[in-house]
């Protein structure tokens, strides 16, 4: 199994970081992400393939640029994702875009900016798009379980995204000649960690592309490569991967394209985090931290489970870990074995890289955390900390007064 960076990091570089830059504060660790990329294309190897990073799991133009030098792509599901990617260096041909429901603004944007390629998603957006030119992708929806939780699943059916081949046929056969047809495109959901969903999608990719005798210059497959967010090698198995994946891949005899966010970015996140209160009740204890879900919501909203270590600490405990926000769901971790903390000790949540800050708010007005990448000598502030001026930044000068 994958061993985690966090037992090669020295720990006193939290403390370090907490101390120069505060509380909560996203740190990303950029030889992880490095490790991560070249375990991707060690993975690969042999296939002819591209990748592009899933912007929306973390679009820190520092951590994209950082990512752009090693000859990845960005792939967007928006136009500011899109105007971010551009700002953080990206050219239009390194760049696939995303999304339902586009609107007419959108659509017209992409046809101006004329990406590698835009993934439509429905017959309806074909009707949109109307004469514009574009180099385009279908997204089918191949009624795979993915076996990932509910909301991170894409392509089953009753999920939002895609059509299904029957409509690919249809838009397939009344294409206009303003519309190129470039590649398919598939992606069936995040945090998937069992290979069969993956090998189900790509043989009905494969029957779909050879029945219809298609011409075409690439197919994207998507991301969803799960990680350990366990420690217990719970991630994506990349040798069964590697084995049974890569073979189908290989029959379509065109470049294959990857869209992965996660599997880049997770592991290299922490959220460095504070104890500001330790409250024993008859029935349970809490350990209060600095960060909350509105700095992190996966926990609230996914029920996803994230380690937390606290660096220091003799006797053990056990606890819930929660934030601050007044929400009962505000809570990282139920039940669990800690060393106890003492106030002011620094928490770790592990593998926050992902779907992190990128999915921050300002619930209860909480303020955005920093964020430092670390490239093994220094730490660099990324982005700093938002203020109480940030919050007032939309508010216009009369209707406070
Ligand atoms: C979210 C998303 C991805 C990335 O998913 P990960 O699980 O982070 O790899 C890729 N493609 C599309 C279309 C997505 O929506």
């Amino acid at each position: 199994m994958l061993k985690k960076r966090t037992d090669i990091l020295d720990k006193n570089i939290f403390y370090e970081a907490a101390k120069k830059y505060g509380t909560p504060l996203y740190f990303y660790d950029l030889n992880e992400i490095k490790r991560r990329i070249k375990l991707v294309e060690d993975t690969l190897k042999g296939l002819n393939f591209k990748i592009f990073f899933a912007m929306k799991a973390n679009s820190n133009p520092y951590l994209l640029k950082f990512i752009h030098s090693y000859g990845i792509g960005a792939d967007t599901v928006s136009v500011n994702e899109y105007k971010m990617a551009q700002f953080a260096g990206f050219l239009p041909d390194e760049i696939v875009v995303n999304g339902n429901g586009k609107s007419m603004s959108d659509i017209s944007f992409y046809a101006r900016e004329n990406p590698l390629c835009v993934n439509v998603d429905s017959y309806e957006e074909i009707e949109k798009i109307g004469s514009l030119p574009m180099h385009i992708a279908l997204r089918i929806n191949p009624n795979v379980d993915p076996k990932t939780h509910p909301h991170i699943s894409t392509g089953l059916r009753e999920n939002k995204f895609g059509m299904d081949f029957e409509t690919a046929k249809t838009v397939i056969k009344s294409l206009p000649a303003n519309l190129n047809l470039v590649g398919l495109h598939c992606h069936i959901g995040s945090q998937i960690t069992e290979i069969e969903p993956f090998i189900e999608a790509f043989s009905s990719l494969k029957s779909f592309v050879r029945e219809e005798r298609l011409d075409l210059e690439f197919i994207n497959v998507g991301g969803g490569w799960g990680i350990d967010y366990t420690d217990k090698g719970e991630g994506i198995n990349l040798a069964r991967y590697e084995n049974e994946a890569l073979q189908i891949l290989s029959s379509f005899d065109l470049p294959i394209y990857f869209e992965l966010g996660r599997f880049i970015i997770g592991s290299a996140g922490y959220l460095i985090t504070e104890v500001t209160e330790i409250k024993s009740t008859p029935h349970k204890n809490f350990v209060i931290v600095d960060a909350s879900m509105a700095d992190l919501i996966r926990p609230a909203l996914y029920d996803a489970h994230h380690e937390i270590e606290f660096l220091s600490g003799k006797s053990e405990m056990i606890a819930d870990v929660a934030g601050r926000i007044c929400e009962s769901g505000d809570v990282f971790a139920h039940g669990k074995k800690i060393k106890a903390p003492e106030i002011g000790e620094i928490g770790l949540i592990h593998d926050v890289g992902a779907y992190g800050y990128s999915m921050s708010s300002n619930y209860n007005l909480s303020t955005r955390p920093a964020e430092v990448a670390f490239n093994g000598d220094d730490l660099i502030l990324i982005r700093r900390r938002e203020n109480f001026e940030d919050l007032l930044r939309f508010i216009e000068e009369e209707q406070s007064s």
